[in-house]
């Protein structure tokens, strides 16, 4: 992998505590970035949201990449839903 500096080193993190997606810039080589959310460090580098001039890149791995993080926020959120729906069934008065 190249590094680009044409342009602004943006790149797209999710946090592995709370599962929040966010942008940060940052230089290259910067190992952590802690969550804006709860401050963990445990956050995951996804993809470089930055095209290079003149290239459009990993359109299809970036599309992808964003679909399976919204995936996996529906799917939690939905255990989220059953969770409390179970709850409020068996937790009848
Ligand atoms: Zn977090």
């Amino acid at each position: 992998m190249g590094v680009d500096f044409v342009g602004v080193p943006i790149y797209e993190f999710e946090c592995e505590e709370c599962g929040a997606g966010f942008e940060e810039l940052v230089a290259a080589g910067t190992a952590t970035v802690a969550c804006p959310e709860c401050r963990s460090e445990r956050t995951r580098r996804l993809i470089s949201a930055v095209s290079p001039p003149g290239r459009t890149p990993r359109g299809a791995r970036v599309r992808s990449d964003e679909a399976r993080r919204r995936e996996t926020v529906a799917a939690r959120q939905d255990r989220i839903v059953e969770s409390r729906k179970r709850r409020a069934a068996g937790e009848k008065p």
